[in-house]
């Protein structure tokens, strides 16, 4: 059975020119239906994460700044959205998505989020339109209640993941691997586990190659018990912010490394979504929607 976490939207008025596609979150799902890739019973409502389970990876005074909407403008202005009660409640969603979609994966192989990926949250600020670090509450949730020993973090978004190095700095069970632009945000990188840094205009050749000679060494020597993987399409080269140079096809085939590698080992992974702002929406929606078929035909479900 596929399981895909699928967190409640809410209205978000954004201003028309912003950069962030809250779009896709209701046409991604819209889409893998039509298209026959998905039927709704694939689909599951995560529940709220707990204060506790918050707490897990978030200072308590961050925290405490979002539930009750009092961050300083200089820290929302960081975090890029409008604060609203509905927009940390749908944080919370994402975040338990995706430890939720952790559990299912161990038990089907594979578990996709609509959502999540947010990145660039640290453990005590937001940025980049991250708010809750779901990845790493979700790593904690595990380790903590003994559900995996061993994590891996591939974090293939375009933009580093600053957020995940920070936190999982100084834990020798999650291994942070993040391929992304040299030259893009964020501009002070704290370092992961291994940064791979790419050139601008880095084409599908090079970008492949570096992931596939990559990818097998960090699992056969770090041995993970569960994979996250950030699949941000913002590699794309008609991205609006990315820099890189992947074709769409070139991004199906990272997405086709990444799935066949832990489908061979044997290592349950959750797939999160991550960025994407292509101008086009449709290009958005179908480089997330080809992650979601190729988890389906490897899996053959
Ligand atoms: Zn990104």
């Amino acid at each position: 059975m596929l399981k895909i976490a699928h967190s409640p939207l809410f209205c978000h008025p954004l201003p028309a020119n912003h950069r962030f596609p809250m779009a896709k979150y209701q046409q991604i799902p819209e889409r893998l239906i039509s298209q026959g890739v998905i039927c709704h019973d694939n689909l599951f409502h995560p529940i709220l994460a707990s204060e506790a389970e918050i707490l897990s990876t978030h200072t308590a005074k961050y925290w405490h700044e979002l539930k009750t909407l009092t961050l300083a403008a200089k820290d929302a202005r960081k975090i890029g959205l409008p604060m609203s009660a509905e927009l940390i409640k749908r944080e919370r969603y994402i975040a338990h998505g995706t430890y939720e979609c952790a559990l299912y994966a161990k038990n089907y192989g594979i578990s996709l989020s609509t959502s999540g990926g947010t990145h660039h949250a640290f453990a005590g600020h937001g940025e980049g339109f991250c708010i809750l670090n779901d990845i790493c509450i979700a790593s904690n949730l595990l380790i903590h209640r003994k559900q995996a020993e061993r994590i891996l973090i591939i974090d293939l978004d375009v933009h580093q993941g600053n957020g995940n190095a920070a936190i999982m700095a100084d834990n020798p069970k999650v291994f942070v691997f993040s391929m992304h632009g040299k030259k893009n945000y964020p501009f002070i990188k704290p370092p992961s586990d291994l940064d791979i840094e790419l050139d601008d205009g880095t084409d599908d050749t090079t970008y492949l190659h570096q992931l596939s000679h990559t990818l097998p060494t960090i699992i056969d020597s770090f041995c993970p018990d569960m994979i996250f993987y950030q699949a941000g399409v913002d590699v794309l080269a008609t991205d609006a912010l990315g820099k890189l140079s992947l074709s769409m096809a070139g991004c199906e085939r990272r997405d086709e490394i990444v799935l066949r590698t832990a489908h061979q080992h044997g290592i349950p992974v959750v797939v999160v979504m991550g960025g994407g702002y292509s101008p086009n929406l449709g290009d958005i929606i179908t480089a997330h929607c080809q992650t979601f078929l190729l988890a389906k035909q490897i899996w053959q479900y």
